[in-house]
C-alpha cells in the first residue's frame, strides 16, 4: 500500500452541495473534529488520530471530509497555514509513519485542504475576502463570484533505468547517505511523460525514452501529487545540475536491493522512507525485474 492512500471514509460528495444536509449533520450532535495542533496531528496512546465532538454551537471554519459510517467527520481550518520549506519537516514526516496506514491517509487530505484554506482567504481574481463553500471542497468570491477549488500540483517522479541499473540522485538537504528517484513539477503545457524527459534531462544530462506510469501517491506538503513513472535512458554519461542535485549516479540492483533489505545498516545507500513514493517504486522495481 502507497503512504497517504486509503483511508476507507465515504467522501460523500452529494452532501457536500447540500447545504440544508450540510446544516443538518453539524446540528445533529454525532459529528467528529480531527485534532490537529497546527497542521500536526494530536496523536493518541496507541498513536492513532484524535477526535473531539463536533459542539453545535461552534462557528469554526469546518472542512466536512466525509462519512466514516454514518459518523459525519471534520476538520477545522486553522488561522495560519504552513509557510515552512518542505525540507525542515523530515522529523515531522518521519513520526508520521506511527499511524497506521487508513489513519494516515485521513490526516494527508485533511491537512492539505486545511492548509489550503487558510492560504487562500483571498480571492486570487479581485482580491476580496472569500468563504468557504460545498463542505470545505470550495471557496466563494461574494465580491466577483469567482469560484476557487483546492490545488493538487503534479509532480512527476522516476526511475530511470539503463542496463539494468538505476540512476538515483541526492539533494545537499537529504539525510546522509540517502539517494532517491528523481522528481519535478508538471509544468504548464506539458504532458506527464515530457516532464519525466525534461527533469532527467535537467537535472542529469541524461536522454529518457519509453515512460510509462506506475503508481502515484498524494503528497500532503502542501498538495503535490507524485506521479512515479519509470523510464529508459539512452546512454550513462551524466551531466549533474549541482544547482538541483549534491550528486547522481547509476545503482545496481544488487545495491538498490541492499538498500532495501538493510535500511540504516545497507552498505550501498539510504533508501527513501518507507511512506515516500520513491521506496514503493523501487519495491515495484525489484519485482518487476528479477
Ligand atoms: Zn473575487
Amino acid at each position: 500500500m502507497i503512504a497517504f492512500t486509503g483511508h476507507g471514509i465515504d467522501r460523500a460528495d452529494h452532501i457536500r452541495s447540500d447545504s440544508a444536509k450540510l446544516a443538518e449533520l453539524r446540528g445533529g450532535g454525532a459529528g467528529l473534529v480531527l485534532q490537529l495542533d497546527g497542521l500536526s496531528p494530536v496523536y493518541g496512546e496507541d498513536n492513532t488520530l484524535q477526535f473531539a465532538p463536533l459542539e453545535a454551537d461552534s462557528d469554526a471554519e469546518l472542512v466536512f471530509l466525509g462519512l466514516r459510517g454514518e459518523v459525519p467527520l471534520y476538520v477545522a481550518v486553522p488561522s495560519v497555514g504552513d509557510t515552512r520549506p518542505a525540507y525542515e519537516q523530515r522529523a515531522q514526516w518521519a513520526l508520521l509513519g506511527l499511524l497506521p496506514p487508513a489513519e494516515l491517509a485521513l490526516y494527508g487530505g485533511a491537512r492539505s485542504l486545511a492548509d489550503w484554506h487558510a492560504r487562500h482567504r483571498f480571492c486570487a481574481k479581485c482580491g476580496a475576502l472569500t468563504v468557504l463553500a460545498k463542505g470545505g471542497w470550495q471557496r466563494d468570491c461574494p465580491a466577483c463570484n469567482a469560484q476557487h477549488f483546492p490545488r493538487t500540483d503534479p509532480v512527476a517522479i522516476m526511475l530511470v533505468e539503463h542496463d539494468g541499473d538505476l540512476l538515483l540522485g541526492r539533494s545537499a538537504r537529504f539525510p546522509a547517505r540517502s539517494y532517491s528517484a528523481l522528481a519535478g513539477f508538471v509544468e504548464p503545457g506539458e504532458s506527464v511523460e515530457e516532464a519525466v524527459a525534461r527533469e532527467v534531462f535537467e537535472e542529469a544530462g541524461v536522454r529518457a525514452h519509453s515512460v510509462r506510469y506506475v503508481a502515484s501517491q498524494p503528497w500532503p506538503f502542501p498538495s503535490q501529487l507524485m506521479l512515479g513513472c519509470h523510464a529508459l535512458a539512452d546512454a550513462r554519461e551524466l551531466v549533474i545540475d549541482y544547482t538541483e542535485l549534491e550528486d547522481a549516479r547509476w545503482f545496481t540492483r544488487a545495491e538498490v536491493a541492499d538498500a532495501l533489505a538493510n535500511g540504516p545498516d545497507a552498505a550501498s545507500f539510504l533508501a527513501p522512507p518507507r511512506y515516500a513514493i520513491a521506496h514503493s517504486l523501487l519495491e515495484w522495481w525489484m519485482e518487476k525485474t528479477p
